[in-house]
């Protein structure tokens, strides 16, 4: 709650020593309302609702922007298929800093992966369930989980699952490993990419079609 009230707090206090000092002088001199003259016209505007005048930084990125991003039953074109059960939406994919956001969706149960981190990944759970053979927790609709640079662990959809859905923030990427940690494929931003403009094309949105995420 405090912190929430500082920021108001600040604002209110910004022009009381701007106008306020000069609104309490007693002497009205023409001096003073000349001076006056400036003052209230500089406070009939609200800077606080005007845009940011300046340009944006030279080598900055344009934003991106997804609607309904969190809806996992729209148009299905968007979902780029890896497997018969396994597809995912991509929110954005960073070539420039190597992450990617995607809602990972698997429609069965069992085995997924068994894959090692080179980056961090957060993992918000939007639909179903779903667990690491190396960990007692269950992720569901709600959870967050936090996956460290470095980990292996082995994907499981439980059976009594019909559909998992899992935002994940991914940076760098992931090693596809035998149990003992043998290297067997991998995935990061740019295999993501490369799926995705490969099913966009196929599907009649055109291969820039994902360019509008890709930064
Ligand atoms: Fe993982």
């Amino acid at each position: 709650m405090g912190a929430a009230h500082q920021p108001f707090r600040q604002i209110d206090r910004a022009p009381t020593s701007a106008a306020h000092i000069a609104f309490s002088e007693e002497k009205m001199s023409t001096t003073i309302s000349s001076e006056q003259g400036q003052v209230p016209e500089r406070a009939s505007i609200d800077e606080s609702k005007i845009a940011y005048q300046r340009p944006q930084p030279f080598g900055m990125v344009p934003d991106a922007f997804v609607g309904s991003a969190l809806d996992l039953d729209g148009d299905e074109r968007e979902w780029v298929p890896q497997s018969p059960t396994v597809s995912f939406k991509p929110l954005i994919l960073s070539v420039s800093q190597g992450f990617y956001i995607n809602i990972l969706r698997v429609r069965s149960s069992g085995v997924l992966s068994r894959h090692r981190h080179t980056g961090p990944v957060h993992a918000l759970t939007l639909r179903g369930k779903w667990r690491y053979l190396e960990h007692d927790w269950v992720a569901t609709a709600g959870d967050y989980a936090f996956e460290p640079p470095g980990e292996t662990h082995t994907l499981v959809v439980p059976d009594d699952v019909q559909e998992m859905a899992t935002l994940f923030h991914v940076t760098g990427g992931y090693i596809y490993v035998d149990p003992f940690g043998v290297a067997l494929g991998y995935e990061d931003v740019f295999t993501k990419l490369e799926h995705a403009v490969r099913h966009y094309d196929a599907v009649g949105l055109g291969k820039d079609h994902v360019r509008r995420i890709v930064r």
